[in-house]
């Protein structure tokens, strides 16, 4: 993905907080993430961007649809890049550990339903919550958050 014009192909200029956050999920280390945890990220070296900025740019990207927004169980909203919603997710209700998987069955069920009720879909988002196989064997719950 080609930042600066990603950006400028949905009507956003190309400031460094909005390069710079984006550049955090291209990496692709860390797919999905909080607000708090990109801050984090982006001070791991000097750097000037508050925390109020990086929830602004945030929403931002979302709106201009290069992010999307999940919520999950959590109170903490999570963000990962726009693939055109072709992954739903797994939730540990547990650890908050995430997994993605892609169905093509699933996929095409979901339109099949979406078409027979009159909708147009836009896009989808499909999250099953449970016990990741950590915390359901006898080693006990995975450490706090560690996602993919
Ligand atoms: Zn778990
Ligand atoms: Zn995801």
């Amino acid at each position: 993905m080609d930042i600066p014009k990603e950006l400028r192909d949905s009507g956003l200029k190309a400031t460094l907080p909005r390069v710079r956050i984006l550049q955090l999920f291209q990496d692709g280390q860390h797919k999905h993430m909080s607000a708090d945890e990109v801050y984090l990220l982006l001070h791991r070296e000097p750097s000037d961007i508050g925390l109020a900025t990086v929830y602004r740019v945030l929403m931002q990207l979302v709106d201009a649809r290069i992010l999307v927004r999940n919520q999950f169980e959590s109170p903490v909203a999570v963000f990962e890049l726009n693939q055109g919603g072709l992954h739903d997710h797994l939730v540990c209700t547990s650890c908050g550990q995430l997994e993605e998987f892609c169905d093509d069955a699933l996929e095409h069920r979901q339109e099949e339903v979406a078409r027979k009720l009159g909708f147009a879909l836009r896009e989808h988002s499909l999250s099953l919550y449970g016990t990741c196989v950590r915390c359901a064997s006898e080693a006990g719950p995975s450490p706090k958050i560690r996602r993919s």
